[in-house]
C-alpha cells in the first residue's frame, strides 16, 4: 500500500510516525512544500522574542529523522500541485527546479493546513510587515526586529549616548492567541506595542467579560489594544518607518507590523481533487477523518470537525487536535477502528506570567445558538491552600446544563494553576461529566500545588449547589428589581458600594433578619460569592427568598468593564 502525506508539520508528520508504527510493509511518501518537516510553529512568537534563542530548537524532527527511523519518503521542498482522484496519482513539483513529476497513490492523506488571512489592504506588501506562520517567517522578524543594532556589537556595558536608541513600536494587528503572544514577545524585545483588533474584544473564544479582563490585563503591562476598530491600510513613511491607519480614521506609527488576522483552511487540492468542503470554508471528513472521496483522508487546520459539545461544524485550529487526527488517520489507514471524538478548543494563552485558558462552549456562543438550558457560575479560588505562600486566585466561569448538570464549558485567567484546572474540566467535558462529577473528583493536592477542595472541585460543588437548590443564583444585569442585600464588612465598603444596597455585615446578619423583606426576592452580594453563599443558606432556612449574586463585587468589576 501506498500512503501520500501532503504537509509535513503537525497532521502529516504525526500521521507518518503513527502509520509506519503500525504497518512495516506500507510505502509513505511524505511531502512538504517549506525546508522543514516537524517544526514548531507554536514556538515561533517566542523565537521572535528571544526566549527560545536558537531557531534549531524549534526543528523537533527533520528529513533524515523520518527516513533513517521512520523509513519515510520524506521531501522538503516538494510542493503537490496536483491530485487525479481518478488515476489516484499526485503531481508534485521541485520547489528549487520547478521539475514536475507523478506519484501514484493509494490513499491520500492532505495535511496543508490553514493559509494566513491576508486581506488586500493598500500597503500590505510593505517592507516591515510580517505574518508568522513559518520559521522562515520567524527569521525575517528576528532580522527586521534586529536591523541597525550591529554598531553596538560588543557595546553592552557602555552606558554613555551611542547605545540610546529610540524605542521601536509594533503595530499587532488581529487580537487572537499569536497576536497577543507576539505582543508579549515584543514587549520583551523593548517595542511599544499596539493591538487593533476588529471585533469588539480580543480572544474571540472568550465570553467578552474575560475578554475585557484580557484587554485590561494587557494594558497594565503597557499594551495599547483597540478593539471595534479594523486596520484600512499601510503607508511608508518619510522616517522609514510606517503608518497604520484604521476604518474610524485613526492612524499608529510602526517599526514593525504584525498580521495575525487569524487563518483560513487551505482547500486547494481538496477542491482540485472534488472532494467536498463545507459553509465554513474547511475540508469536511467523518469521524474517520475521511473526506468524501474514500481514499483522501483530511486532517488539521484545513478540515472542519464537528464542536464536541455544540455537535455544529467548526473550525479548530489547534496543534493538538491536528496531531490527533493525523494518528486516527494513520489507524484508520492501518486498519483500524479508531474515531476522532470532535474538538472542544481546549487552548491556553500565557502573557506576562499569567494564562488565560478556556475549554468547550462559551456563553455567547449558547446564546446564539438559543439554547436556554444551561446555568454559569464565576468564582475566584486560589491557586493553592491560601495560607501556603504564593497562593494566587484564578479567576473562573463554568457553564453547565441546567437540567442534569453536564458540564460545557470554562474560562479561566489568572497568575498560577490556571492551565490544569481548564485541562481537568476539558478532560472531565469530553468523559461527559458533571457538576457533581467535579464535586467528587480526586485531585492530587498539597499545600504548594493545591487544596483540599481543589478550585476544580469548588467548581463542581458550587454548579453543583445551584442545580440543588442550595444555592440559587441570579447574575449582575439580571436583579430585576430585586433587594440588594451586601454582607461585606463596613471597611470593605471604601473601595466599592453597590448602590442602593442595604448593607448588614454576614456576622450581624442573623440578629438583623427583621430588617429584611420577605415579599422580595434578595439578591446577596459580598466580594467573591462565597460569604454571599453564608448568608443565602442561613436566609433561605429562615423562609426568605434568597439568591447569591454570583461572583459578587468581583464579577461586577469584570462585567461593569464590558
Ligand atoms: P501545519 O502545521 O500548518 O502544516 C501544514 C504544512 O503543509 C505546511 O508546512 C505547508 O508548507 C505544507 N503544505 C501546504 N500545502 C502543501 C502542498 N501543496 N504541498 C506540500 N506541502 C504543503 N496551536 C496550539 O494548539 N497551541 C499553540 O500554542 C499554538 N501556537 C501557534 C503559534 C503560531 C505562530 C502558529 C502559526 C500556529 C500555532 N498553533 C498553536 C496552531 C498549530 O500550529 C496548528 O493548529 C497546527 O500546526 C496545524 O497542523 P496542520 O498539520 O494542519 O498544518
Amino acid at each position: 500500500m501506498k500512503v501520500v502525506i501532503v504537509g509535513g508539520v503537525a497532521g502529516g508528520a504525526s500521521c507518518a510516525a503513527r502509520l509506519r508504527r503500525l504497518d512495516e510493509r506500507a510505502e509513505i511518501l511524505m511531502v512538504e512544500r517549506g525546508p522543514y518537516v516537524s517544526y514548531a510553529n507554536c514556538g515561533l512568537p517566542y523565537h521572535v522574542g528571544g526566549v527560545i534563542e536558537h531557531e534549531s530548537s524549534l526543528l523537533v524532527a527533520n528529513e533524515r529523522v523520518f527516513r533513517e527511523q521512520f523509513a519515510v519518503d520524506c521531501r522538503t521542498g516538494c510542493e503537490v500541485v496536483g491530485i487525479s482522484s481518478t488515476d489516484k496519482t499526485v503531481e508534485l513539483r521541485d520547489v528549487a527546479t520547478g521539475a514536475v513529476t507523478t506519484e501514484p497513490f493509494d490513499k491520500l492523506v492532505l495535511s496543508p493546513g490553514a493559509a494566513s488571512v491576508r486581506p488586500p489592504l493598500p500597503g500590505i506588501d510593505l517592507p516591515g510587515i510580517f505574518q508568522v506562520r513559518t520559521v522562515p517567517d520567524a527569521r525575517e522578524i528576528r532580522q527586521w526586529v534586529e536591523r541597525g543594532t550591529s554598531f553596538l556589537s560588543g557595546m553592552e556595558h557602555y552606558s554613555g549616548f551611542q547605545t540610546v536608541r529610540p524605542r521601536m513600536r509594533a503595530v499587532i494587528v488581529g487580537g487572537g492567541f499569536i497576536g497577543l503572544e507576539m505582543a508579549e514577545n515584543l514587549v520583551g524585545r523593548g517595542f511599544d506595542v499596539t493591538v487593533i483588533e476588529m471585533a469588539d474584544q480580543v480572544l474571540a473564544p472568550l465570553d467578552r467579560e474575560y475578554g475585557q479582563l484580557v484587554k485590561d490585563f494587557l494594558g497594565l503591562h503597557g499594551i495599547t489594544v483597540i478593539v471595534g476598530d479594523g486596520v484600512a491600510g499601510f503607508e511608508h513613511t518619510d522616517d522609514e518607518s510606517l503608518l497604520v491607519s484604521t476604518q474610524s480614521g485613526g492612524s499608529h506609527p510602526a517599526d514593525l507590523v504584525i498580521l495575525a488576522l487569524g487563518v483560513r483552511p487551505d482547500v486547494t487540492l481538496a477542491t482540485a481533487a472534488g472532494v467536498e468542503v463545507g459553509e465554513l470554508g474547511g475540508i469536511r471528513v467523518d469521524e474517520r477523518m475521511r473526506t468524501s472521496d474514500p481514499d483522501i483522508f483530511a486532517v488539521g487546520d484545513a478540515v472542519e470537525v464537528r464542536d464536541f459539545v455544540t455537535g455544529q461544524w467548526s473550525l479548530m485550529a489547534l496543534a493538538g487536535p491536528a496531531n490527533r487526527q493525523g494518528r486516527i488517520a494513520a489507524e484508520v489507514i492501518a486498519g483500524r477502528d479508531s474515531a476522532f471524538r470532535g474538538s472542544q478548543g481546549t487552548a491556553v494563552v500565557g502573557l506576562f506570567g499569567s494564562a488565560i485558558a478556556w475549554t468547550g462552549v462559551n456563553e455567547k456562543t449558547l446564546q446564539r445558538l438559543g439554547d436556554t438550558d444551561y446555568e454559569k457560575v464565576y468564582l475566584y479560588p486560589n491557586s493553592h491552600a491560601g495560607y501556603y505562600p504564593g497562593a494566587k486566585p484564578i479567576a473562573m466561569k463554568v457553564l453547565f446544563r441546567k437540567s442534569d448538570g453536564r458540564l460545557l464549558g470554562a474560562q479561566a485567567a489568572g497568575e498560577d494553576g490556571v492551565d490544569k484546572r481548564i485541562s481537568h474540566i476539558a478532560l472531565a467535558i469530553q468523559l461527559g461529566a458533571t457538576v457533581y462529577d467535579l464535586e467528587e473528583v480526586e485531585l492530587c493536592y498539597a499545600p504548594p500545588f493545591g487544596s483540599a477542595k481543589d478550585p476544580v472541585n469548588f467548581a463542581g460543588m458550587v454548579g453543583a449547589d445551584v442545580l440543588r437548590g442550595d444555592m440559587p443564583v441570579s447574575h449582575w444585569g439580571e436583579e430585576n428589581g430585586a433587594f440588594l442585600l451586601d454582607v461585606r464588612e463596613k471597611a470593605e465598603l471604601s473601595v466599592e458600594q453597590v448602590p442602593g444596597a442595604v448593607i448588614i455585615p454576614l456576622g450581624e446578619l442573623r440578629a438583623r433578619l427583621d430588617e429584611l423583606p420577605r415579599d422580595r426576592e434578595i439578591n446577596v452580594v459580598c466580594r467573591s460569592g462565597q460569604r454571599a453563599y453564608y448568608a443565602t443558606r442561613v436566609l433561605l432556612q429562615n423562609g426568605f427568598d434568597a439568591k447569591v449574586l454570583s461572583g459578587g463585587m468581583l464579577s461586577h468589576a469584570i462585567l461593569s468593564a464590558t
